[in-house]
């Protein structure tokens, strides 16, 4: 999974995501990137971002993790108003395994992971720390 956050206090944002992934039904928190600074892609001028990524272990399908992927968001006070746009917390399901899911909601592999050469580089980092 990819947390992502550039508004507030980014940081907290990213370790609440952390600690409510860790704690969803069946599901543990492996390992974790290192968090790193990256400017915005796409036409809408904002802050720069924190991203990490984070290697779950879990028994909830896809549909049921982006359930509570979207439910954490808005705790979060994540309100949706522009594509591309600022985002208190973002949670993309990048990876599902070996699974691939294409669903009109969801798609995995996540079709933006060929393009964020920064998602690539923190699973390299996760795969070095996976257990
Ligand atoms: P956004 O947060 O603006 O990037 O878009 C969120 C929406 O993208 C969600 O409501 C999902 O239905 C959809 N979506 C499609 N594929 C994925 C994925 N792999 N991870 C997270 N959201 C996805």
């Amino acid at each position: 999974m990819a947390l992502g956050s550039n508004l507030g206090d980014r940081a907290a944002h990213l370790a609440h995501a952390r600690a409510r992934l860790g704690a969803l039904p069946g599901t543990r928190l492996v390992a974790a990137s290192r968090v790193e600074e990256t400017m915005p892609l796409g036409p809408v001028a904002q802050p720069p971002y924190l991203n990490q990524m984070v290697l779950l272990e879990t028994s909830l399908t896809p549909a049921e993790l982006l359930a509570h992927c979207l439910a954490i968001e808005v705790e979060r006070g994540r309100a949706r108003r522009e594509r591309w746009g600022p985002r208190t917390l973002d949670l993309d399901i990048v990876r599902y395994g070996e699974q691939a899911v294409r669903q009109p909601d969801l798609t995995i592999p996540h079709p933006e992971l060929r393009n964020r050469d920064f998602w690539r580089r923190e699973i390299a980092e996760l795969e070095g720390k996976h257990v």
